[in-house]
């Protein structure tokens, strides 16, 4: 069987040389729903542990069109000419293995892509946000044992997955458009409180004008809320990412944040609190996925179902009664 030929040292030893096909298979092997790759990718995941922590973690959100592909790829070439190893791993909520995708069907970022010292990787989500979030935390770790000095999380903007990215990195960007109407919509869903800077996107020709004025607007909104925790004030910024304007100032603005929060110890405590909230979610992931795939389980709940359908049971009497088929 080709599982035969995984061996995990040597696909570790590859990593660490910052070998991205090593890199990518190890990836696979995460993502894989075949219970003997969990074992090798536990056991990767584990050698790869110590060489990990060391990268800024950066999360991008905005809604589709935005312009994250392209600020993306502005921003990671600006790294690289840094001298920087930029990797980028892309959730899509919107897809499965079947179904068609927002961040996977077009042409992405094609100038990143041919970047020697960039590492892009999508990655569908199907059904569970929460299963493809643990795999993207565990993918950072091989990126960082890759040797990667910025790892960007991209996510579209689409109701649980800005929590997500939010809960697994270290600086969280938003990209914002000028007019679009959405902001009030953003303040109320909690997304620009998760904001360490908020750019507004296509800052260039005849909209320049408004994403002045829309930069007024979110600096309003963001002083509506209280002192974040990390004693930064999230910042709004202008840029145009397909002009290559603005770009670098992020940049600057995000080693800002980096500095402040190492400084006044935010930044490793919150990898910390982060890593205990993924420790309780994977708890909660597994046990959903074990207790929902027992054969007993499956056929019973659908009895269940059916007997609810026909007021026949209450959701709790049945909630109790396959629960108690699992112990
Ligand atoms: P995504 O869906 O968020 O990844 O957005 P894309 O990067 O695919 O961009 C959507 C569209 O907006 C494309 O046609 C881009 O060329 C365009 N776009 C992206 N950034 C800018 C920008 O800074 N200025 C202008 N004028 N257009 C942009």
């Amino acid at each position: 069987k080709r599982n035969a030929r995984i061996n995990p040292k040597t696909l570790v030893t590859s990593i660490l040389k910052k070998d991205t096909t090593a890199l990518s298979r190890a990836i696979t092997l995460v993502e894989s729903k075949n219970t003997e790759h969990l074992d090798i990718a536990n056991n990767i995941i584990k050698q790869c542990l110590p060489h990990a922590n060391k990268s800024i973690r950066i999360g991008i959100t905005g809604v589709p069109g935005v312009g994250k592909s392209t600020f993306i790829e502005t921003f990671g070439k600006h790294l690289t000419a840094l001298g920087k190893r930029v990797a980028v791993l892309a959730i899509d909520p919107s897809s499965s293995l079947t179904k068609g995708s927002i961040l996977g069907d077009k042409t992405r970022m094609e100038e990143l892509v041919k970047d020697e010292n960039a590492y892009i990787r999508p990655s569908a989500s199907g059904k569970s946000l929460g299963g493809v979030a643990k795999k993207t935390r565990e993918s950072i770790i091989l990126c960082e044992a890759a040797g990667f000095d910025v790892i960007i999380i991209e996510t579209v903007g689409v109701g649980q997955s800005e929590t997500t990215v939010h809960s697994m990195v270290d600086f969280f960007l938003l990209l914002k458009l000028a007019g679009a109407g959405d902001e009030l919509q953003g303040i109320k869903r909690g997304i620009i409180e998760m904001a360490d800077t908020i750019a507004i996107n296509k800052a260039d020709g005849d909209n320049l004008k408004p994403a002045k004025l829309a930069k007024v607007e979110f600096n309003r909104a963001l002083h509506l809320y209280p002192q974040k925790n990390s004693d930064w004030q999230p910042k709004v910024m202008l840029c145009s990412a397909i002009k290559n304007e603005g770009i670098d100032i992020i940049w600057n603005v995000i080693n800002e944040y980096i500095e402040t929060t190492i400084e006044n110890n935010y930044f490793y405590k919150k990898r910390k609190e982060q890593n205990k909230f993924w420790l309780i979610q994977t708890i909660e992931e597994q046990l959903k996925s074990n207790f929902f795939n027992r054969p007993d389980i499956k056929k019973e709940l659908t009895t269940q179902l059916h007997l609810i359908e026909n007021n026949k049971t209450t959701p709790f009497a049945a909630a109790y009664y396959l629960l108690s088929l699992a112990h």
